[in-house]
């Protein structure tokens, strides 16, 4: 067994209904982690007395030393929201406290140990209810001037009259084709126009959608490979605007991503489009992958970012 690098990272993601904690090595190695169910937001009771108890217990855990642990790492939601907690909480537990939004924390996470290991830019995509994007040039997520950059969900598609509404209220955006709720949303409709399907328009799910897709269903099928074919035209502009070493993609819109015949036949239909998108050279070159830590993504990113800062900083002071 590879022994411990010090000094340890503490890593927590606060979400609607978890809180986890874990602890890292300097190398990234995870040495902990627990969840408690969490049904608080900024301003609940005790929020940092709670943090820096399940804190605690996760070092205990980790057999870390006394005097081995370094700053602590926090992936919230909404850093605005929640920012009051990093002070309050780098009281409590005595150290300094680094924030950063779940998704830029989980992007920093797979970059540092996952699927975006060795990379020196990535992008990471999630096709959830919504599609969240973040964008890192080496170690640094690109927010832009207006923290208004990273909108691939955005990224206009489709410039015609008749196409598809996005959340944001305009129209042609990838976010209305490929985000969970559009891919639900075309099934009901192909169904609802008459297309045969096993599938049933008042009962979609992307779980069945994919369990149906795997079995053979044709509409199913088809909803998967054109949600394939219009990603890859939004990560082709990713490609020509950012040119990264890598794009990664998570969500229940990859429909069970490596997991399922349906999700691993998504992602080669992804990389093909592209094939014919991009340029050459962005085509060949350009890793497109799903993620890998899952879950974990986040608060091992966390724990990432508080490392990157504890470095700058003793650099500084050097
Ligand atoms: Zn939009």
């Amino acid at each position: 067994m590879t022994e411990t690098q010090s000094p340890c990272f503490v890593g927590v993601e606060i979400s609607k209904t978890l809180l986890r904690v874990g602890v890292v090595d300097s190398a990234g190695r995870s040495l902990a982690r627990l969840d408690a169910s969490w049904d608080v937001g900024p301003d609940g009771p005790d929020v940092d007395t709670r943090v820096a108890k399940l804190a605690s217990e996760a070092i205990e855990k980790a057999g870390a030393k006394p005097g081995s642990i370094g700053r602590l790492g926090l992936a919230v939601p909404d850093v605005d929201a929640w920012k009051e907690l990093q002070p309050r909480l780098a009281e409590r537990c005595g150290t300094a406290v680094t924030m950063a939004e779940s998704l830029d924390a989980s992007a920093r996470g797979e970059f540092w140990v996952g699927a975006g290991r060795g990379f020196h830019s990535m992008v990471l995509l999630s096709l959830d209810a919504d599609i969240g994007c973040s964008i890192l040039v080496d170690e640094t997520a690109e927010n832009g001037e207006n923290n208004h950059g990273g909108q691939c969900g955005h990224i206009l598609i489709d410039c015609t009259a008749g196409s598809r509404l996005c959340g944001c209220g305009q129209r042609g955006h990838l976010a209305a084709y490929v985000s969970e709720a559009a891919v639900l949303d075309r099934a009901r409709e192909a169904i609802t126009a008459g297309r045969q399907s096993s599938l049933s328009a008042n009962n979609v799910s992307i779980e069945k959608l994919t369990a149906e897709a795997d079995r053979g269903d044709a509409l199913s099928r088809e909803i998967v490979a054109e949600t394939a074919r219009v990603l890859a035209v939004g990560i082709a502009t990713v490609l020509h605007t950012v040119d990264p070493s890598g794009v990664l993609l998570r969500g229940g819109a990859t429909f069970g991503g490596n997991s399922t015949a349906t999700g691993r036949q998504f992602l080669e239909t992804v990389r093909e489009e592209i094939g014919r998108r991009a340029f050459p050279v962005l085509a060949q070159r350009t890793v497109i992958d799903y993620v890998a830590l899952g879950d974990d993504a986040a608060w091992i990113g966390a724990a990432g970012l508080a490392r990157l800062e504890q470095l700058r900083g003793s650099s500084r002071s050097a």
